[in-house]
């Protein structure tokens, strides 16, 4: 089992759930539309946040964000090491840095010392564009040499009596991420974080970080994760909670099971299912829930057997069926609104 670090009140590591994380795509300088994104971050399902600084000069506005944030925070930072330690004066839950690009080894030093005093954690990112010096070489494979330069860093965080310590090892290249990790994982306690770095547009990204992180939980690695992708931050949590929830690493929320559609659809199905997704994106359940959606009658509640309710639409009706019984007919355009009323009295 990894050790145990919090990000504010949210624990990653030990026994604690994997969390999910997402970063503002706001200015940091404008706090109000920061804030507004972090809040409809954390609707959505978003348990941690992560805040870029890029300059100085955002420091203030990072302050007044970590005072209002309803998530905890994370600040982001590159180069400057003076950032970062301030960035823990003011408040940060957490800071993210990749030790390769800070400079001079006193920045870093000064940066231990704040965490330490504060008891902030720090995550090293490191990723296939940053690895050590000595470590490039034809004859090192970039996966391997990204794990020897996250531990050489890890070395010297401990040399220095810091252990609050958690671990990335991005790659775009799907591959070269999950050998880096499974190395890691095998090589030391601390928690890790899960990622594929610049995974690409909302389609291709979904694809490269379900495989590439998917793969990596279903070996029981990882304590914590974040989609990235070229798109609105909702979509990262989205995509980030659906792995979770098909993985079974996730003990709430809807699975959505629907079917393809084909010859014998008598409404437009993908219109209703992505209706129905957006309605209830925000429902907090009880307990983690199948609901099926299906094109037709004659297949649709034997497809969805599984499911815990669903509708199945036939000649302009909708057919609500829950613990596999037909409990309601109701026209076709009132039955997604039905469903999500049942869904609502029942789960939660
Ligand atoms: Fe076709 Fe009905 Fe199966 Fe959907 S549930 S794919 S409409 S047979």
């Amino acid at each position: 089992m990894k050790k145990e670090i919090f990000i504010g009140n949210v624990g990653i590591g030990g026994h604690h759930p994997i969390s999910i994380q997402s970063m503002t795509s706001t200015n940091t300088k404008d706090t109000k539309n920061t804030l507004n994104q972090i809040e409809e971050l954390k609707k959505a399902g978003c348990e941690i946040i992560r805040v870029a600084i890029p300059e100085r000069d955002y420091l203030n506005s990072f302050e007044e964000i970590v005072k209002k944030s309803l998530l905890p925070i994370i600040a982001d930072i590159h180069f400057d090491y003076f950032i970062a330690v301030e960035s823990i004066k003011r408040g940060a839950n957490g800071i993210r840095i990749n030790p390769g690009n800070i400079g001079a080894k006193k920045g870093l030093n000064e940066i231990l010392k704040a965490a330490k005093d504060y008891e902030i954690p720090i995550r090293i990112g490191v990723n296939s564009g940053s690895i050590e010096k000595k470590y490039k070489s034809k004859d090192i494979p970039i996966h391997e040499a990204m794990v020897l330069s996250a531990l050489d860093y890890v070395k010297y965080f401990e040399d220095n009596e810091f252990d609050l310590i958690k671990l990335s090892l991005k790659s775009s290249d799907v591959i070269q991420t999950v050998k880096a990790y499974r190395l890691i994982d095998k090589k030391c306690d601390y928690p890790l974080h899960l990622g594929i770095t610049e995974a690409g547009t909302r389609f291709g990204g979904t694809i490269k970080s379900s495989i590439g992180i998917g793969s990596l939980l279903l070996d029981g690695i990882g304590n914590t994760i974040r989609v990235s992708l070229t798109d609105n931050p909702m979509e990262e949590i989205k995509v980030a909670k659906e792995i979770l929830k098909v993985l079974g690493l996730r003990d709430k929320g809807v699975e959505i099971i629907s079917c393809p559609t084909c010859s014998r659809i008598t409404v437009n199905l993908i219109e209703k299912v992505n209706d129905f997704e957006k309605k209830i994106l925000d429902l907090e359940l009880k307990k983690k829930i199948k609901v099926a959606i299906m094109g037709c009658e004659v297949n649709g509640p034997g497809e969805a057997e599984g499911a815990d309710i669903g509708v199945a639409f036939s000649k302009k009706k909708g057919y609500i069926f829950y613990n596999s019984k037909r409990i309601d007919t109701i026209e076709e355009d009132k039955a997604i609104e039905r469903l999500i009323q049942i869904i609502r009295d029942k789960f939660l």
